[in-house]
């Protein structure tokens, strides 16, 4: 499958990219995870995207352009990928437009994952990261099986620095404002399909029949 997953913060792309990855071996491409990474070995592209990131702000579409140019033609890719958090912008949208062109890839589709707002808040709150894996937890519907450690991998599990009140927010805000124009922009390239469950076996479910079909 080559497939972007379109959604607010919070909405469930990470959950459902990971659950579709192990459906066929796409692999999930995450910008947020990549950039996290960044940030933890504090290479050159984690110093320069920290500031944006705490604050809930988008990085500049330059930067992730240069990251997400280099990782689509990586071999892991051939199988398919799950585009989670990624596009952002239209800008971003028109350049991997651009790119898929040039690399001769054609989208299977763009899934909206369409959750009402005051779910997203709650999930966000209650929200906890692998500071290692990447795993996301939830303090309430999902905690790891020994408070603060990954059951994966046995990293550290804590609450991102972007999840304070303010931050989500303004990530909500930025989401309105920069991403969610992404969802005209795909149905008219005739490529979105929205799917309104809070349920990630639902969501993942319609996403197999939709692509199958
Ligand atoms: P969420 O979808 O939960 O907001 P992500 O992990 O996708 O979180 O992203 C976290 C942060 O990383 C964003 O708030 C933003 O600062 C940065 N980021 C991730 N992907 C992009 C992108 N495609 N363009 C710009 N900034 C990005
Ligand atoms: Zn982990």
């Amino acid at each position: 499958m080559k497939l972007i997953l379109l959604g607010a913060p919070g909405a469930g792309k990470g959950t459902v990219a990971k659950k579709l990855m192990d459906l066929d071996g796409s692999v999930q491409i995450s910008t947020g995870d990549i950039l996290r990474a960044a940030v933890k070995e504090g290479s050159e592209l984690g110093k320069q995207a920290k500031a944006f990131m705490d604050a809930g702000d988008l990085v500049p579409d330059a930067l992730i352009m240069g990251i997400m140019e280099e990782r689509l033609q990586a071999e892991d890719c051939k199988a398919g990928f799950l585009l989670d958090g990624f596009p952002r912008t239209i800008p971003q949208a028109e350049a991997l437009k651009a790119v898929l062109a040039r690399l001769n890839i054609a989208l299977d589709g763009a899934i909206n994952l369409d959750v009402p707002r005051e779910v997203i808040l709650d999930r966000l709150t209650t929200r906890r990261t692998c500071v290692d894996c990447g795993a996301i937890y939830n303090v309430k519907s999902m905690p790891p099986k020994v408070e603060g450690v990954c059951d994966k991998c046995g990293g550290q599990v804590v609450q991102r620095d972007d999840e304070t009140e303010e931050a989500i927010s303004n990530r909500l805000d930025v989401y309105n404002e920069k991403t969610a124009p992404l969802v005209s922009f795909y149905e008219k390239e005739g490529l979105l399909f929205s799917v309104s469950s809070t349920s990630s076996d639902e969501v993942v479910a319609a996403v197999r029949a939709k692509i199958s079909a």
